[in-house]
């Protein structure tokens, strides 16, 4: 991984919270830093192997101009979501936006706002007990590759499993995912649960019958340890139904805590 540096762009925009702000506009400067695997660039000295910062220059401008933000956060983060969502090559950003004719009445060099945005890599679990099993999951998957926060979704095969936590109900169809997506942990927990619920998912018995359950198993190599998200998945380890099409998508994949492969926990499962 590498990075390319720009330096103070200077794109003549709307943005601003105040009448004459956006009337008149003004000039903004833009810093970034563009991440992306180089190697292949490195070897081949060919432009459509490197990441066109010409072209990434040109898509900010047309970006910054086209729309118009009260916020300089909000101007930031949508520029950035847009300029990975054109860019696939890229992997992440840091960018800053500078804006050193803001309405501040006192003698000031500049005020600036800096985010950053990567593509992290997920695996999710997924399952129904209820109903049309297969198509809610189904149509999750679709919902998801339909989303912009994420790309590259690949799905297991579904499993039929029986029950898990002593309740009785039906058979469960279960899988996995590997996504990318650029939501933070909670945003992405948020989001699944935004999915269940429009699957008509109630949260009526722990461990009971859904038409629609969305677990976050892994989020790049984080360890999140909070009242309503833990991550990797506490219970991962003694779930075939996780295990095992988690395997078929990743059975190289390091748990960051028990230091052992997807493959090593099932095998460990089955003795
Ligand atoms: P379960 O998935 O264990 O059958 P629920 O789907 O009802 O149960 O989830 C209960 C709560 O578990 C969620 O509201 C969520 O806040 C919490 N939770 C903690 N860690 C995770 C995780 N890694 N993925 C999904 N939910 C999680
Ligand atoms: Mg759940």
């Amino acid at each position: 991984m590498g990075f390319i540096t720009i330096t103070g762009l200077k794109i003549f925009a709307h943005h601003g919270v105040l009448e004459e702000e956006k009337r008149n506009g003004q000039d903004f400067y833009v810093n970034a830093k563009l991440y992306y695997d180089m190697e292949k660039a490195t070897k081949t000295d060919e432009v459509t192997d490197a990441v066109h910062y010409g072209e990434v220059c040109q898509f900010m401008t047309g970006f910054l101009q086209e729309n118009t933000y009260k916020l300089l956060e909000r101007a930031v983060a949508e520029t950035m979501k847009a300029v990975l969502i054109a860019f696939p090559m890229l992997e992440g950003i840091d960018m800053e936006l500078c804006k050193p004719h803001a309405p501040i009445p006192l003698p000031f060099e500049n005020v600036s706002v800096t985010g950053s945005l990567r593509w992290h890599k997920a695996y999710l679990a997924i399952g129904s007990n209820m109903g049309e099993k297969e198509k809610y999951l189904e149509d999750a998957v679709q919902t998801l590759r339909k989303d912009t926060d994420f790309r590259a979704v690949r799905t297991s095969s579904w499993m039929v499993t029986e029950p898990y936590g002593g309740v009785e109900q039906d058979d469960f169809l279960n899988g996995a995912m590997e996504v990318q997506t650029l939501l933070a942990p909670h945003a992405l927990l948020d989001r699944l649960h935004e999915i269940e619920a429009r699957a008509g998912r109630e949260r009526l018995v722990h461990w009971g019958p859904r038409t629609l359950d969305l677990d976050i198993i892994f989020y790049d190599e984080e360890m999140i340890n909070e009242t309503d998200l833990i991550v990797p998945h506490m219970d991962m380890a003694n779930r075939r139904f996780v295990l095992q099409p988690l395997c078929e998508l990743a059975p190289a994949y390091l748990h960051p805590i028990l230091n052992k492969t997807v493959k090593q926990m099932l095998d460990e499962l089955a003795e």
